[in-house]
């Protein structure tokens, strides 16, 4: 009777104010480590668990866990009634926690599906649209094998005049339920039912148009509304067409992912699109017009004079519409490049260096730089001479 335990704060690794969730997180995890399924013939790690559930039990129940503060260990001595110890767990909840527990431990978790109806799965799929297409919107056509309910059993699967039996198995429940006996009593887990696959039915004779599955695979063409602005990796969902349900459950979703071809011209980022147009020597010096492609169309532009190159320009409102609202759209940026003439007549060229002595004579840079240094080295000298005399 008077047996040396151990404080059960101190079982559970926790403080004495720790609240619900620390002692469940502490008992959880000592459960995990000691539970007799994960050290099977380990007496040690079997006290152990004993140890700490019985610690959970009471600190777990705010009545129990007032007494036990009050009167430590005394408060449960003696009138205990078979459990271990001499502690009775029947009030103790555990039931949550070992369906956390034995969900990691047997990767059984409850699924909660039934034989209910289910939602069925999403199909997904992608089309190629153009950049303007993108920009704009597009209706697009894809073809694509949509199962549909097989005509000849109604989505059944059975032969007709034959009808699905209930599963012996599950009774028709799709779940099975396997019972573990532990320290406290039974544990339950739900797993889905084998042999019916969850659908709590099995059919003896198969549909000989279906196979059995209930369905039958067509090769559909479905309109897809590709909106404005949408971008390349951005997919469009259109309701009711992924997998039939079960159980009448409704369809699954299709979901077309849309890839964006490259633009020659343009890029896009977000809302806004970016484009580089030439310029003409002549045009960015003295100014004129520009022409500038855009998504809605050419637009001739007036270039200030003196424009230098890798000058950005802002079209608002040339860019890419918002999904929201396509009235709202982006800019388009362009960036002026000055093209340097390479092809030159030799009138030109004349004209050129003429244009240079007039501005500078840059051409002549390097006899100029020649002279530079040479006065400057004359002048050094000098200094020099200067200096020693
Ligand atoms: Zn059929
Ligand atoms: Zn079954």
């Amino acid at each position: 009777m008077a047996e040396q335990k151990r404080d059960y704060y101190e079982i559970l690794g926790v403080e004495k104010n720790a609240d619900d969730a620390a002692l469940k997180k502490a008992y959880r995890a000592l459960a995990k480590k000691y539970h007799p399924d994960m050290n099977p013939g380990d007496k040690e790690a079997e006290q152990k668990f004993k140890e700490a559930s019985e610690a959970y039990a009471v600190l777990s129940d705010p009545e129990k866990r007032r007494q036990y503060d009050q009167f430590g260990h005394a408060a449960f001595e003696g009138g205990g009634s078979g459990g271990f110890g001499g502690f009775d767990f029947s009030g103790a909840d555990f039931g949550d926690i070992f369906g956390d527990i034995f969900g990691d431990i047997f990767g059984s978790r409850r699924s909660g599906r039934g034989n209910g109806p289910m939602k069925g799965s999403n199909i997904r799929t992608s089309v190629r649209i153009s950049f303007e297409e993108a920009v704009f919107g597009v209706e697009k056509e894809i073809e694509l094998t949509l199962k549909d309910e097989c005509p000849h059993c109604h989505g059944s699967g059975a032969k007709p005049g034959t009808s699905p039996e209930v599963c012996p198995k599950c009774d028709g429940k799709g779940q099975v339920v396997f019972t573990q006996q532990s320290f406290f009593g039974t544990v339950r887990n739900v797993q889905t039912c084998p042999e019916c696959g969850g659908t709590g039915k099995v059919i003896r004779e198969k549909c000989p148009d279906c196979h059995g599955s209930g369905y039958i695979a067509n090769r559909k063409k479905i309109q897809v509304s590709i909106p404005a602005g949408i971008d390349n990796g951005q997919s469009v969902r259109i309701r009711d067409k992924g997998e039939p349900g079960t159980n009448g459950g409704p369809r699954g979703d299709l979901l077309v992912e849309v890839i964006v071809q490259r633009h020659p011209i343009f890029q896009r980022q977000e809302f806004n699109i970016y484009s580089t147009v030439p310029v003409s020597f002549a045009v960015a010096a003295l100014g004129g017009e520009v022409v500038i492609d855009t998504v809605d169309g050419r637009v001739i532009y007036e270039v200030k004079a003196g424009t230098q190159t890798d000058t950005r320009v802002r079209l608002k409102g040339k860019g890419v519409p918002t999904l929201r609202n396509r009235d709202v759209r982006g800019d388009h940026y362009v960036t002026l490049v000055v093209q340097v003439p390479d092809k030159l007549s030799h009138e030109a060229k004349e004209l050129l260096r003429k244009f240079d002595e007039l501005t500078g004579d840059s051409l002549s840079a390097a006899k100029k730089a020649e002279a530079d240094k040479n006065g400057a080295a004359e002048s050094k000298d000098r200094k020099k001479r200067g200096f020693w005399k």
